[in-house]
């Protein structure tokens, strides 16, 4: 299968061995038969998961992976109760319904195949949180050993999810930034890391668009909005809409614009988009609650801020607050518990309709990257319980809703 990877920005083609970026010093991604692409018969069936864009990704599945761990197909719930706050026609894509609760088995599923395929015996990647909890299930699942690097303040309650799974987990002290890059250029390792932007898991994390784009049918959402941390998820739904541009599955005037959303203490992006610059630099770094998207120095960050300029989105980012705001509101008006990270992205939904950017009567895609079941975060649970004798059930339950 095609193991040719091209540059986004200046075309330059390379082997996916070869190198990790192109030497213009952007990401690459893998080249997919676009043209000839078409959604798949009904009788492919959905509870193929990502695999029903199998003829879209450089790997097929192998039997190697029990079915119960297959990602995607993930439902596009449309949230009317929250058009009023969202100020638009809201459609939510929850993506913590995948096994491991995040979007970011999609990805883990390209690279463990892969390296299934390559008869390797162990895959590693450099993670907050959640891409290292998909990568040692997904490992586990297929008999492969996990190598997974974390930052050395990452909280026990995370790492006793991950070290569920049997992987070997390092706590690596000093710069992210610096072990993100290092692991990626490990000498006869090339291509076992599955980081956040790398070509494999950009290339499973385009199947969200796919779905999104399919479940749509016969028309096409105005526009998608979702966080942004590294900039991999951001670059696979902008493939996916090139990919289904060029496949004639979607109309050029049709093209949703995408809108990336950060938390405003860690915002390099949408800093660089404010500062109306070609490309993402570091930033300082303060504290927020979106632990799973503060990425200071994104390693995709220029090609994410290229897919929002190019579709006609933008970046933005909202503060803590608002992101805790949007976070209840998915839990009493939806029905559905996200992390902080995810919330950010309704939040920056709201903000993006004051400013006018979104519209009352658009059709807005908002994809809730993680589920909120993994870790505890302050709820009020004294002004929302309430203790009571078993004599007066009764009585409190008719005065509580009358
Ligand atoms: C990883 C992650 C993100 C950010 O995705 P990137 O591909 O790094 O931009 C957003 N939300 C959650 C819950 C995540 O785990
Ligand atoms: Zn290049």
């Amino acid at each position: 299968m095609d193991r040719q990877v091209r540059c986004y920005d200046c075309g330059k083609t390379y082997r996916l061995e070869e190198r990790q970026r192109c030497s213009c010093g952007e990401p690459l991604w893998f080249d997919a038969d676009a043209e000839t692409f078409e959604w798949p018969d009904d009788d492919r069936n959905w509870t193929a998961g990502m695999w029903r864009y199998e003829d879209a990704l450089p790997v097929a599945p192998s039997s190697a992976v029990p079915t119960g761990s297959v990602p995607g197909t993930t439902p596009l719930v449309r949230a009317e109760g929250l058009d009023e706050y969202a100020g638009c026609r809201l459609s939510l894509k929850p993506e913590g319904q995948n096994p491991t609760g995040s979007f970011k088995d999609r990805g883990t599923a390209v690279g463990v195949e892969y390296g299934l395929r390559d008869g390797h015996d162990w895959i590693g990647t450099v993670s907050h949180g959640n891409m290292a909890l998909s990568t040692s299930a997904y490992a586990a699942a297929a008999g492969l050993e996990a190598a997974v690097f974390v930052p050395a303040d990452t909280p026990l309650e995370r790492l006793e999810l991950i070290a569920r799974h049997g992987a070997r987990i390092f706590r690596v002290e000093g710069d992210y930034g610096r072990l993100y890059a290092e692991t990626l250029g490990l000498e006869a390792e090339v291509g076992r890391f599955v980081n956040s932007d790398t070509p494999l898991r950009v290339a499973g994390q385009k199947t969200v668009a796919y779905e999104i784009l399919e479940q749509f049918q016969p028309s096409a959402p105005d526009a998608i909005v979702l966080p942004v941390s590294s900039g991999g998820q951001a670059s696979g739904v902008w493939k996916a809409l090139r990919e289904l541009e060029a496949a004639g599955l979607l109309d050029a005037d049709d093209v949703p614009r995408l809108y990336l959303v950060q938390a405003a203490a860690c915002d390099p992006i949408a800093t660089a988009s404010r500062e109306g610059r070609e490309s993402v630099s570091a930033i300082e770094p303060g504290e927020t609650i979106a632990v799973s998207i503060a990425n200071a120095d994104p390693p995709s960050g220029t090609r994410a801020l290229t897919a929002a300029r190019e579709t006609g989105g933008a970046v933005v980012s909202v503060p803590d607050e608002a992101t805790r705001e949007a976070m209840d509101r998915l839990a009493t008006a939806a029905g559905i518990s996200v992390e902080p990270s995810s919330a950010v992205a309704l939040a920056g939904v709201r903000e993006l309709s004051r400013r006018g950017e979104l519209d009352a009567d658009e059709e807005v895609v908002t994809i809730l990257t993680g589920s909120g079941y993994k870790e505890r975060y302050d709820v009020d649970v004294e002004s929302r319980t309430r203790t009571i004798d078993l004599e007066a059930v009764e009585r409190e339950l008719a005065a509580a809703l009358e």
